[in-house]
């Protein structure tokens, strides 16, 4: 991760590096503010910086060994903690237990991740993650050993507020006088759910949310948004670039699932085989999840049709071709029908979920849907 792969929080990145350039980089940083603030990417940014072989003023070089190995968190001088669950097979979990999980999600997502997505990613509902004993012994137990091969050892704890306090004496002690060349990041989201003496031993590095303007431009620029979609986005995400990064995919997914969507209704209610097994490949390259949003997506303008088809008031909340189609399918969506679109609907969205094959589910679905769409409501 290079500090320019992190759009915005240019404050912050002056300062850090600075604070290289003067030779004065606290030992024990912590990096606190709200969710999607860049506090992880930071710090692995910064620490990426400081073991380069050829960085910048401004910028590591992203090319060296060690760079590369960074790039890809898998630097042996890096080391990670944060919260982990107990599972069936482990009863003592530590942070290495889950590290390719971990790379995974932060290469994945560019090290912007909330704790939702981590317990996602963990496929644990619980919630009851928490940073252990066992993971501070085992840290405090490797920098006892000399570094491998880097300039800086680096600790990037995260959430630290999960911290257990039993593990908190060692860590203490260790925050109080690093060992040599080991730099500790730790980050938090909520001031007032720290231990006042974590607190004490750190030196404070505060991430303000994004500015509503900054977020808007990013949103275009990262995801091609249109101003106005840009705007609003930014305006409800309050300063929270996680979520707006969240928002804006869920945006773009709507405008692809609408076009998909459209054209299957027409193939199924033309009831042309070719053309529904077309469009069937065209919803389902693979991605079990996907093809359950893009079913849960149609289900919802199928709702929104039969409100229309009531009377039952304006959909405000579609606008242009959304609305347009809504519209025009209304009719077809008759009470005599509407709990059978409903039904097979979700059917289908079950099925998927229990790993059935999506090929012959969304066959299967389309004659259902077809067969629904030539049924003529007996009502005058
Ligand atoms: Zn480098």
């Amino acid at each position: 991760m290079q500090f320019n792969k992190i759009p915005g929080q240019d404050k912050i990145k002056a300062k850090l590096l600075q604070s290289v350039k003067e030779q004065r980089v606290s030992h024990t940083q912590l990096f606190l503010g709200q969710e999607g603030t860049g506090k992880l990417a930071m710090a692995i940014a910064f620490a990426q910086y400081i073991n380069c072989e050829n960085p910048s003023a401004n910028d590591s070089c992203g090319v060296c060994p060690s760079c590369i190995k960074y790039k890809k968190l898998a630097h042996p001088d890096l080391h990670f903690i944060y919260p982990v669950i107990k599972t069936k097979s482990n009863d003592n979990p530590k942070s290495e237990h889950f590290a390719s999980e971990w790379r995974e999600l932060l290469l994945e997502k560019n090290a912007f991740i909330s704790l939702h997505d981590w317990h996602e990613k963990l496929k644990t509902e619980t919630k009851q993650s928490i940073i252990n004993t066992a993971d501070c012994n085992s840290i405090i137990q490797k920098l006892s050993l000399k570094s491998y091969e880097s300039e800086y050892r680096v600790v990037i704890m995260w959430q630290v507020e999960r911290f257990y306090r039993e593990a908190a004496p060692r860590l203490l002690k260790i925050l109080e006088e690093p060992p040599y060349k080991t730099l500790f990041i730790l980050i938090a989201e909520n001031h007032d759910q720290l231990l006042s003496t974590i607190k004490s031993r750190t030196q404070l590095v505060k991430f303000l949310p994004y500015p509503a303007q900054e977020v808007s431009a990013i949103l275009r620029q990262t995801f091609q948004l249109g101003v106005e979609s840009a705007d609003y986005i930014a305006q409800r995400c309050a300063g929270n670039l996680h979520k707006a990064f969240q928002d804006a995919n869920e945006k773009n997914n709507d405008e692809k699932y609408f076009l998909l969507f459209r054209s299957w209704m027409r193939s199924c209610l033309q009831a042309k085989i070719y053309e529904i097994q077309e469009m069937i490949t065209q919803i389902s390259p693979g991605n079990r999840e996907e093809v359950k949003r893009f079913l849960q997506y149609g289900q919802g303008l199928i709702r929104d049709s039969l409100m229309i088809h009531h009377d039952s008031g304006e959909i405000t909340y579609r606008s242009g071709a959304e609305k347009d189609f809504v519209t025009k399918f209304s009719p077809f969506i008759h009470p005599e029908v509407m709990q059978g679109f409903y039904n097979e609907f979700d059917e289908a969205i079950v099925q998927i979920g229990r790993n059935g094959n999506a090929n012959i589910i969304l066959t299967d679905l389309s004659f259902r849907i077809s067969n629904l769409l030539h049924t003529r409501s007996r009502q005058p």
